[in-house]
């Protein structure tokens, strides 16, 4: 017997556009969980996808890697959910789950990981993502959403939350207050300041327009506001961070970044741009700094940071929107008009 039919929103071709698809999900496999699709964020990786930016898309595409859903049927060998259960999945579906990587749970740097859409599971079929009615995920890619977290709110966590949250918990278990650089401000910065803040470190934030000065300040509670574009402001700031998330995906310059930094100090990089980025040697040399890079977070980083949320009473900045506005929300998270991430209310959608 085959899967359950689904209706979905797909891209068709290049320009991205994405209108109603409806295909069958595989037969539910003994470890796998067929989940309602309540909630959905949507990011720019998406959009780059959808477009084939990124590597050769196979059309038709249904995108979506920020879902959260409600078991609705388990496999025979599924111990860890019941039906009902609110559930989340991220970027990955699978893994090999035997290399190192996938052994020291830190499947995300997998090289035979599997993308919730876009990608080829196990089985030879293709992966679609959670624009969608329904999902069937193997349960060790699936994570519990605590009871006291609002179904809506969780999505943006499971790629851009666990994306800023996975690089800062190395600073998380120490007395010091650190002095962290969040570098843009869009939907992984907005969760990196509050995330930053949680942990009790001192938070700049750093950005190229004031515009979001007061935003940065007032309605997200960063300690400072750096304008990278004032050469005084810059200067002023020198040798005075510990650590600098840097989300931007984008070609900058990375040599008046890394002179923010103090001795020792790390600029970690979680945007992807589309061009290699420049820095001088001495940029480095002269200060023991280092450049290092993060990848979304693992399965355990990413139950973590749900723990940490509630734990913290934290809210994300979301904007609620039904499927027929999603070609919109892609055009306005283009242009960065959003505060700070759209979630798309998948089951109060009418998908057809
Ligand atoms: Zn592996
Ligand atoms: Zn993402």
């Amino acid at each position: 017997m085959d899967g359950r039919k689904v209706v979905a929103w797909a891209a068709r071709d290049t320009t991205g556009f994405l209108s109603p698809y409806s295909y069958t999900l595989r037969k539910t496999g003994s470890e796998d969980v067929v989940f309602k699709v309540l909630f959905c964020g949507i990011d720019h990786t998406d959009l780059h996808q959808m477009r084939n930016e990124i590597h050769s898309t196979n059309y038709p595409l249904v995108p979506g890697h920020e879902v959260v859903g409600e078991v609705v049927e388990l496999g025979s060998e599924v111990k860890k959910f019941k039906i009902g259960d609110i559930v989340g999945v991220g970027c990955l579906v699978g893994s090999c789950g035997e290399c190192l990587s996938c052994k020291s749970s830190m499947e995300q740097y997998c090289d035979s990981r599997v993308l919730t859409y876009n990608d080829i599971y196990k089985d030879g079929s293709s992966t679609q993502g959670g624009f969608s009615s329904a999902m069937t995920v193997h349960q060790r890619f699936l994570i519990r959403i605590p009871e006291n977290l609002a179904p809506e709110q969780v999505a943006p966590l499971l790629c851009a939350g666990v994306t800023a949250y996975s690089p800062l918990k190395q600073f998380q278990e120490s007395n010091k207050v650190f002095k962290a650089g969040i570098l843009g401000l869009g939907g992984v910065s907005h969760l990196a300041v509050l995330i930053a803040k949680a942990m009790g470190h001192h938070v700049t934030v750093i950005s190229s327009s004031d515009k979001k000065k007061e935003e940065a300040l007032e309605d997200l509670g960063a300690d400072a506001f750096l304008l990278s574009s004032s050469a005084t402001e810059m200067e002023e700031a020198a040798n005075s961070l510990d650590y600098i998330l840097d989300t931007v995906p984008a070609v900058h310059h990375l040599h008046s970044y890394l002179s923010l930094l103090k001795v020792d100090g790390k600029l970690i990089l979680v945007g992807v741009a589309p061009k290699p980025l420049q820095f001088d040697s001495v940029d480095l040399i002269l200060g023991k700094k280092t450049i290092t890079g993060s990848f979304i977070g693992s399965m355990e980083e990413m139950q973590e940071i749900l723990e940490f949320w509630a734990n913290k009473g934290l809210t994300s900045m979301i904007e609620i929107v039904n499927i027929e506005y999603v070609n919109k929300a892609f055009e306005r998270m283009e242009r960065n008009d959003v505060r700070y991430r759209f979630v798309l209310d998948v089951a109060g959608s009418n998908l057809e």
